[in-house]
């Protein structure tokens, strides 16, 4: 058996429109730009990918979860920068009216050319404002101006006294959020991964002063395991070390996953040094200072923030899982070769979107009616799907596809023995196992699943 790897984005994108994943928005509509719907297999994927970054962050004794509003005060977005200097350079092309960055295109970079139509025939470059923009109330005056939040990151930092006075945690300690940000790309692209309407997961970590340079390389290590936990390949990832910083930033490094157009940026981690809290005090006149009663010290901490996106992680856990196994058949008869080919999402047991699929080895009523009743008891415990047309390999190759650890198939053995055959995705190992059993064996079987 030869196994193959993603090799082609669109191999994904095809995948996740035929089996739940992933839909164009409005694709009825003809779509609309880099919006994308998560859907019946997608939707639990995402909530299951949220849950193991929220589960690792909260559970922590010195982290707490926030979900702040989308919509902030105008003059958050002020004091953070945003306002003034949230852009990118945008270049028009005369010719093929192509619109394109201008600090990011290779062919402009190296031949200021367009890089659809080669022409040299371009704009001057123009900063464009990532922040989408809208109005509060019923009027469209300036007053009314608001922002979709381009990062979650500012709901943290206004935040800072009320989530530590409220949990009564003294520093360091950190603020976790998951939730909406809004950049109007220029070019976004690439599937799920630049896209206008995106999920991030931040967490900014405060702390002392003359202590942020070890917290940050302890950020880096942690964030790093958290990848390999969740079954990322270790060779698939790699730090970017920043060597331009930006002016507030005291370090700054990605952590890049090889997707099948190259590395690029799944997650920054940042130190931010007291920059974000002394423009809000500055822009709010509120004192967002920490004080330690213990040491009587008073300082205003610095920030190591970890800022993930969730659909990002997403494309990248799709294109780490994804593999074809390929096996050369021979005919008896003809003497003829074929390939056969099992599609296989390898997805960690806790990021699988379905755990378990219950499969009646037949239509008949004999079967169908306890085979309900044995999804009925698995899904008590677990997101488990129920199939019941086609061929059993083809249900098999179903299942396999949207990465399901365990297939449980009711023969007509069942109502004789009271067991059921379990098959498991990678093993492809078989065993008979009685219903009465069954949650108990998959529960064990997830926790252990590639032991
Ligand atoms: P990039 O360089 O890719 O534009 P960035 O450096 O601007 O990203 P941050 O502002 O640090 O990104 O945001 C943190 C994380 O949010 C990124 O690492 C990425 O995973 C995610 N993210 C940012 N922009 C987008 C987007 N347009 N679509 C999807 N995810 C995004």
């Amino acid at each position: 058996m030869v196994v193959k790897t993603l090799q082609d984005l669109n191999t994904l994108v095809s995948l996740s429109k035929r089996r739940g994943f992933v839909f164009q928005s409005s694709e009825i509509y003809g779509g609309l730009g880099s919006c994308w719907d998560y859907g019946p297999i997608g939707s639990i994927l995402k909530m299951n990918v949220k849950r193991a970054w929220w589960n690792a962050m909260t559970r922590r004794s010195d982290i707490v979860g926030l979900d702040a509003a989308i919509l902030m005060h105008p003059t958050v977005w002020k004091a953070s920068g945003h306002v003034d200097g949230f852009s990118d350079p945008l270049v028009d092309c005369k010719d093929c009216k192509t619109r394109f960055r201008a600090d990011n295109t290779e062919s402009y970079l190296t031949k200021k050319q367009c890089p659809q139509c080669g022409s040299k025939n371009l704009s001057e470059e123009r900063n464009f404002n990532l922040m989408f923009k809208t109005h509060m109330g019923p009027l469209e005056d300036t007053g009314s101006v608001v922002y979709l939040r381009p990062e979650t990151a500012q709901g943290h930092f206004v935040n800072f006294i009320n989530c530590q006075q409220s949990s009564r945690y003294k520093i360091p300690f950190g603020i976790a959020a998951i939730g909406k940000s809004f950049r109007n790309e220029i070019t976004p692209g690439n599937f799920i991964f630049r896209t206008r309407e995106f999920e991030q997961m931040e967490m900014q970590y405060f702390v002392k002063p003359g202590t942020d340079e070890g917290f940050f390389n302890e950020w880096k290590e942690r964030r790093l395991n958290f990848y390999l936990k969740f079954g990322i390949k270790k060779d698939n990832l790699k730090f970017h070390d920043h060597e331009k910083l930006a002016h507030y930033a005291r370090a700054a490094t990605d952590v890049e996953y090889k997707f099948p157009m190259g590395y690029s940026e799944l997650e920054g981690i940042h130190n931010r040094s007291d920059f974000d809290l002394t423009q809000h005090m500055k822009f709010s006149g509120k004192s967002l200072e920490y004080f330690n009663e213990a040491t009587k010290e008073k300082y205003i901490p610095y920030v190591i923030e970890t800022a993930v996106g969730c659909d990002r992680l997403i494309l990248a856990f799709m294109c780490d899982a994804y593999r074809e196994e390929v096996t050369v058949q021979k005919d008896e008869t003809t003497g003829k070769e074929s390939e056969d080919i099992r599609i296989v999402m390898g997805f960690h047991p806790e990021i699988a979107p379905i755990k378990v699929c219950v499969l009646p080895l037949s239509k008949k009523e004999e079967l169908t009616v306890p085979a309900m009743k044995i999804r009925d008891q698995l899904a008590e415990e677990f997101d488990v799907q129920y199939d019941e047309t086609a061929s059993i390999g083809k249900r098999y190759r179903r299942a396999d596809e949207i990465g399901t650890p365990f297939c449980v198939t009711v023969d007509f053995e069942t109502a004789n023995d009271g067991a059921v055959t379990v098959r498991h995705r990678d093993k492809m190992t078989q065993d008979r196992i009685q219903i009465s059993q069954l949650n108990t064996y998959v529960a064990n079987g997830l926790r252990n699943f590639n032991t």
